[in-house]
Order: structure tokens, then sequence, then C-alpha cells
């Protein structure tokens, strides 16, 4: 029995990787000219591994460990509260900690103690919710920066049952923490592909399950596979470039219109010193971009790097203002908030998911009123198979570790 596997981003690598396991004849097919997907380790920006996509382990007990411990991968816990700094909405310049204690506008968007305020509706999104049970514009305006950004998208189009289900400080059952490989997440998923079938370059235009599946790729060659996996992300989906024959059922398209793809990028930067007091991990910014952090904190004596992390309305301002302009926006924003007018980099990259053709987006967010759409996303249709981040549980999505549970999923239900 074969299978062709659509993608080999950490949902289509574990796919292949389990039902390799089991015996199956695996055949992965990838648009890109490198596996990884919206995990991407570059090695050549820094003299130390730097992630343009997925970089994070969110949680101390999620599947990502059982890889790391048995690949004797480094970590590094990131707490990223004990190095932070923030802009206040009333325009002070203080440590998180301090901000939090003068702040309980703030302070509210780390305890989320607001569940007697009344629950979510079914179909209100997020801004409306909070407005309703008592909020105020200042509250919303964190909420937007430390919290939405994050989700992928601004506050009025996320599902406030969906999205608020996640405010916690991650110690959850996924555990605490957010951690990162030292090694690169590459590490991880070039060990997760190592023996399997992947073909690079091949861009999948036409995908026919009348019987079994025969799949088209954009050079004209064909593949056949008693069943397939699509791990294409939202956004692929979404944009409808490739043709489904039949036709994918109503149940699809449900689950396409009520999930949204988050408009999520990052711009890098590298600088030859310190541009804060070295032990700073994190700026929070009341500009553009928000949040930014960096991952050589006290791993290079040499190069200190800088990412931004961005989505929604932050993200659309900075695609509107094109690459280079950009990047001297974000420059602009540090330049600001730590009082450097002079302060210059040696290199800097933008990576912008939502205009890469094979992503269209940084990841999925789910829409008022379609709480269910990601279960219809990740409902079986024989001889296809369905996995990725947005087929993922609400409390996975948007993560590697989900994305690989989606895989394992996919390949459970065909065997
Ligand atoms: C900026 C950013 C930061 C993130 N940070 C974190 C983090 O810190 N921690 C965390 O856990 N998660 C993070 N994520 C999320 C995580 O990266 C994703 O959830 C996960 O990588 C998705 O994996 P996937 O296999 O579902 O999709 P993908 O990795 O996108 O894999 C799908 C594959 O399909 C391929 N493909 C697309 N079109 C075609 C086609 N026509 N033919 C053939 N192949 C095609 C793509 O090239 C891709 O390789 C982040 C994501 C982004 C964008």
């Amino acid at each position: 029995m074969s299978v062709l596997i659509i993608g080999a981003g950490f949902a289509g690598l574990s796919a292949g990787y389990h039902l390799t396991q089991a015996g199956r004849e695996v055949t992965i097919l990838e648009a890109r000219d490198r596996i990884g997907g919206r995990v991407w380790t570059s090695h050549d920006f820094a003299d130390l591994p730097v992630e343009f996509g997925g970089e994070m382990i969110h949680g101390n007990t999620v599947n990502t460990w059982e890889w790391v411990n048995k690949l004797g991968l480094k970590t590094l816990h990131w707490q990223k509260d004990m190095h932070a700094m923030i802009r206040t909405e009333d325009d002070q310049w203080l440590p998180i900690d301090e901000a939090r204690e003068k702040s309980p506008a703030l302070a509210l968007t780390r305890s989320w103690d607001i569940a007697h305020l009344g629950e979510p509706n079914d179909d209100e999104d997020l801004e409306t919710y909070l407005k309703r049970i008592g909020l105020t514009e200042e509250h919303l305006r964190y909420t937007q920066r430390m919290f939405a950004n994050s989700e992928g998208d601004n506050m009025n189009v996320l599902s406030a049952k969906a999205h608020a289900s996640l405010f916690h400080d991650r110690d959850t059952a996924d555990g605490y923490g957010d951690h990162r490989i030292l090694d690169g997440y590459s590490a991880y998923y070039n060990k997760l592909a190592e023996g399997l079938d992947i073909r690079l370059n091949t861009v999948v235009t036409e995908i026919d399950w009348s019987d079994t599946v025969t799949v088209t790729t954009a050079d004209g060659k064909t593949y056949t596979g008693d069943d397939a996996v699509i791990t294409l992300p939202l956004g692929v989906l979404q944009a409808n470039v490739i043709k489904f024959t039949p036709e994918l059922p109503r149940i699809k398209q449900e689950a396409l219109e009520g999930l949204g793809m988050g408009p999520v990028m990052k711009m890098i930067y590298l600088f030859d010193e310190p541009i804060t007091d070295p032990s700073i991990g994190v700026i929070l910014s009341k500009q553009n971009p928000p949040v930014w952090w960096s991952p050589t904190i006290g791993q290079s004596d040499t190069q200190f790097v800088w990412t931004a992390f961005f989505s929604g309305d932050y993200a659309r301002e900075m695609i509107a203002l094109g690459e280079e302009q950009a990047l001297q926006a974000g420059l602009q924003t540090l330049r600001d908030e730590l009082g450097k007018s002079d302060l210059n980099y040696k290199k800097a990259q933008w990576i912008c998911w939502p205009l890469d053709e094979f992503s269209r987006g940084g990841y999925s967010y789910c829409r008022p009123g379609h709480y269910d759409a990601r279960d219809k996303l990740a409902q079986p249709t024989p001889p296809l198979y369905w996995a990725g981040e947005a087929t993922a549980p609400h409390d996975l999505t948007a993560m590697v570790h989900g994305a690989y549970f989606t895989g394992q999923r996919a390949s459970d239900e065909i065997l």
C-alpha cells in the first residue's frame, strides 16, 4: 500500500516517519528546494543558528521533547519575562515586572483573571467580547500587542471562543515555558527526514482522488498512491491554486471559510555589538514591530541578533512599505525605543510568510462562529487524509508540535 504525502513540513515529515515505521511505501512531494516548511533554520545569517520561521518549543512536555531527548539536542529555557523591557501605554520604559506592578491593565494580559466577567459567545470576536465584559481601551491595546499579535491577526477577526481559551501563561497540560533548540530546529527536521523518499522542487498542481490518488505536478509528471496525506498550508488551500478532482466536499469548503491565515512575519537584524544592556533579551515596543527578542542573548560574544515578530495590521503596514523601507522602519523603532539615533545594523533579513507562495501566511486562526472549522478540516475523506497545523485542535494549532501531532494522526487513520 503506497501513500503520497503533499508537503515536507513537520506535518508531512511526521506522517512520513510514522507510516514508514509501519511499513508503508511513502513518497513526499515538496514544492520548495528544502524541507521544514514554515520551520526554516538559517545557518549562515549569523555565527549560530537563527530561526526564520517556527522558533520555540512551547511547553516542556510536548512531543518535540521525545526527539530532542533522543537526539541529545541542547536547549535553553527562554525566560523572556526576566529580561524584557516594555514601552508602556503611558510611554514609560520599564522592566516588564515593574510595568506590571504599576499597570493593572498590563498585569491582566498575563493573569487573564477574567473568567468571572463572563464567557465568550459562539459568534463573538475577541475585541467585542473583551469590550462587553468591561475591558478598557488600554487593556485592548495591550491585548493586541501582548496576545493577539502572537495569535496571528487583529482581535476583531479572532473567534473569542477559540482564542480566549488560550489565555494562559502556558502553564498548562503542555507544561511550562518556551524553549529554544540551540542546535536549531533543522537538527530535528533533518533527522525526521532521514531515509524518507522526498522529492524537492515538486510543485503539486492537481490532485485526482476519484478512486486511488493521482497527483500532477507543475513539470507535468504524475505520481500515484493508494492514499494521500494533504499537509498543504491553509493559505495555499484557500488560494485555490490546486485543482481537486472531484471537488472537495462542502465540509472542507466550510472549514476553509471558517479559518483565517494570519499574516505573520519576522524581520531579523544582525548587529556588531550589544544594542542594549546585555542582559535584556526582549523588547516590547508601542510602535511597529511591537515584539522583539534576541536569540543570541548569552550565546555569542561577537554577533548580536534581534528578531522582530509581528502579525495583523502591523504586518500589513510593513508589507505596504515593501522590504527595504520596512527594514528601515523596524530599525527606526529600535532607535526610538533605545534612544540610539545612530544605531545601524550589519545585516538584515525580511521573512514575509504572507507573500511566500508555498505558505501564503504565517499560521491559521479561527474566525468567530466557526469553532468546529478545525475539526472539519481534519476529517478524513478517504483516500485523502488531512494534516498540517490548521487541522490541529485549538490548543495545538500554530505550533510545531501540533503539526507533528496531525501527521501522526493522519498516519494512524490510514493504518
Ligand atoms: C513566523 C513564524 C513563527 C513561528 N513560531 C513558532 C514557534 O516559536 N513555535 C512553534 O511551535 N511554532 C511556531 N510557528 C508555527 C509553526 O512553524 C507551524 O505551525 C508549523 O511549522 C507548520 O507545519 P506544517 O507541516 O503544518 O506546514 P508547513 O511547514 O508549511 O509545511 C507544508 C509544506 O507544504 C509545501 N507546499 C506548499 N504548497 C505546495 C505545493 N503546491 N506542492 C507541494 N508542496 C507544497 C510547503 O512548501 C511546506 O513545506 C511559527 C510560524 C511562523 C510563520
